[in-house]
């Protein structure tokens, strides 16, 4: 009997990947990249893109054009691939003259599955010619367009030289192409679709769920240093992000003189340094890199254990995106929000300096979006995904709402009384001004509008500003009051107010938890042994990559590592069956004498 077709595709991909099974979507993208079909995968990051357009690379006659738009990026993929044994090269303009045609000889031989490429490169004249010549021998097998959302100006990363894309489509209009981002907009998609010409392409849309990821959202106060250091110390490499360039520098600072390897990144800094301490990251010589946002974009670390925003992020799709950088490996990972109200407002004030007014708009709503985020109580990947336009079916279990519950109060009285002050105020007030008329302020705007006579006056002196602050942003969201904007926010009445005036409705709110959910979460339910053994393995990997100039994550990957400590192979062929990337040929001796002193120094036996 003949193997089924998904039989062999397991059988490739164990060959190639060292993997045991194929991630969500991958086959099917695979099968139809098989039977040349034109494609637009959306995967989140972390998803498996690029096994998507490697494995058919290896399995198809000819070669595969992967055009991707970051050198760092292409140069890993290239890296991990040559790693496996398999034919791989990139043609970019860091190469000398010679190296370059060396390469192209090899890709002519047909010694290359995938040939990695930079946009503008593809388009030259020279180019344009090579590729040509490459269709008869060895033949055109496909293009894969990594990071598609770059064609589209809707996207966040608009790269001109992308638009040109669409001349690959006049010139191999028979070549299938691939395009794949982790973009989630609609708008983004159908752009990709158009600019690229890609004709009746099978669309696959991946969940954006990341059940790995556990996300929480922390009050930012004083302690906030402390807990982030709590954290760092647990280990696995991270990414904090911060506003502004000198938050960052003083973060990095702080850290470092506390014994953490921490780097900064911004783009005050010049492209050298930038990319040193970039690499610096990637190979785990440095453990945290502490960052403004322009950092991570096509970083392909895999094993970001922790991803914390020590600022408020700009919109829900740039703090998933962000977010998205941790666990790529699939490894459990921790992504933190701090949240401060006082930042919100300066977040607030920034927006309404900006002279266009669509703009401001914008910016309010995507503002009002995230702290809607950051103050809700229900499971957070819900909230991100449903912004997405996916539902997840069931609440997660991992993020810090669904483990550990905000305590709820009964808070009708207060609402009552807050509102009825808005009421005496006239609807003509903000909830500035409501809370100083409740807490009896003596400031000067009172008195002139002779607030201090409202029998609403000083009656809620029992509560602090940050309580009544509370409550306030519970009512905005339920729509138990509305607030319209007349160049400054006022509070205006509806109808579900007067029911809770009536006492026809009960507010309860949410109050900020007094203990952090989660502690020394990200750590694996390894044994104790295990995580010594887990320690040395790391080391020793670090060992190998330094020997090669690589990444460790090139080596083997956090789960290999793990299966590694709980497993022991004790024969290469055992050691080979793990899943993970394991080429014995690459690996093997060197590795298993390496790894038979790992065992031994712990009395594990030899392998
Ligand atoms: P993306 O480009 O979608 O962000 P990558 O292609 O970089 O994601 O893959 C993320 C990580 O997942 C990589 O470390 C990759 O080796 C790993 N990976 C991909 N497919 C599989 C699989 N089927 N099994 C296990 N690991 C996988
Ligand atoms: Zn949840």
């Amino acid at each position: 009997m003949s193997a089924s077709p998904s039989d062999s595709l397991d059988r490739a991909l164990k060959q190639y990947f060292g993997y045991d099974r194929f991630r969500p979507g991958q086959q099917g993208i695979i099968q139809a990249s098989l039977q040349n079909q034109d494609q637009l995968v959306i995967m989140p990051t972390g998803g498996g893109k690029s096994l998507c357009f490697q494995l058919p690379a290896l399995l198809r006659p000819g070669v595969t054009v992967v055009v991707s738009p970051l050198i760092a990026l292409m140069q890993d993929q290239v890296d991990s691939l040559q790693a496996n044994g398999l034919g791989a090269t990139f043609l970019n303009s860091t190469l000398k003259g010679l190296e370059a045609r060396d390469r192209i000889q090899a890709v002519r031989q047909g010694n290359i599955k995938l040939l990695y490429v930079a946009p503008e490169r593809l388009l030259s004249e020279h180019f344009l010619e090579f590729l040509n010549q490459l269709r008869s021998q060895p033949g055109l097998s496909g293009f894969a367009i990594d990071e598609a959302h770059c064609v589209s100006e809707w996207g966040h990363d608009f790269r001109p030289e992308y638009r040109q894309l669409s001349r690959l489509r006049q010139y191999h209009p028979d070549v299938p192409v691939t395009a794949l981002t982790a973009t989630a907009t609609d708008r983004v998609r159908q752009d990709i679709i158009q600019q690229l010409s890609l004709k009746r392409p099978q669309v696959h849309i991946a969940s954006f769920y990341r059940p790995n990821l556990a996300y929480e959202v922390r009050p930012k106060g004083r302690d906030s240093y402390q807990q982030i250091y709590q954290l760092v110390r647990q280990g696995g490499a991270g990414i904090i992000y911060c506003l502004s360039r000198r938050q960052v520098d003083e973060l990095a600072d702080k850290l470092r003189q506390d014994g953490i390897e921490a780097l900064p990144y911004h783009a005050g800094m010049s492209d050298a340094d930038r990319s040193n301490n970039q690499t610096r990251f990637i190979r785990d010589d440095v453990q945290v890199m502490v960052a403004t946002i322009a950092f991570g974009m096509g970083i392909n670390k895999p094993d970001v254990r922790f991803v914390i925003h020590y600022d408020l992020p700009k919109t829900l799709e740039s703090y998933y995106q962000e977010t998205g950088r941790a666990g790529r490996d699939g490894e459990p990972a921790q992504c933190i929000l701090f949240l401060s109200y006082g930042d919100a407002s300066k977040v607030e004030w920034i927006i309404s300096q900006k002279a266009d007014e669509q703009e401001q708009r914008i910016a309010r709503q995507q503002l009002r979006q995230v702290i809607d985020y950051a103050d809700s109580t229900e499971c957070r990947p819900s909230i991100l995904l449903r912004y997405f336009g996916e539902t997840l079916g069931e609440p997660c279990q991992t993020c810090d709402n669904c483990r550990n519950p905000k305590p709820v109060e009964d808070w009708t009285v207060e609402a009552m009384k807050f509102l009825s002050c808005v009421a005496r105020c006239r609807e003509r007030f903000g909830v500035t001004h409501i809370i100083d008329v409740l807490r009896g302020s003596k400031k000067q705007k009172i008195k002139q509008y002779r607030h201090d006579r409202l029998s609403t006056y000083g009656i809620g002196k029992d509560r602090t500003v940050d309580q009544w602050r509370a409550l306030a942003r519970t009512l905005k969201h339920r729509g138990f009051v509305d607030e319209t904007d007349d160049g400054y926010p006022v509070l205006k009445l509806n109808a579900l107010s007067w029911e809770i005036m009536r006492q026809q409705r009960k507010v309860e709110v949410a109050l900020p938890r007094t203990v952090s959910a989660f502690e020394g979460d990200r750590r694996s339910p390894l044994a104790v042994e295990a995580e010594a053994l887990m320690f040395q393995l790391r080391a020793l990997r670090k060992q190998i990559a330094n020997e090669r100039s690589a990444a460790p994550y090139t080596i083997f990957p956090d789960s290999t590592l793990r299966l590694m400590a709980q497993q022991r192979p004790q024969t290469l062929a055992e050691f080979g069956q793990l899943s993970g990337r394991l080429n014995p040929t690459t690996y093997g001796p060197a590795t298993a004498a390496n790894l038979g002193g790992v065992w031994a120094t712990l009395g594990c036996g030899a392998l």
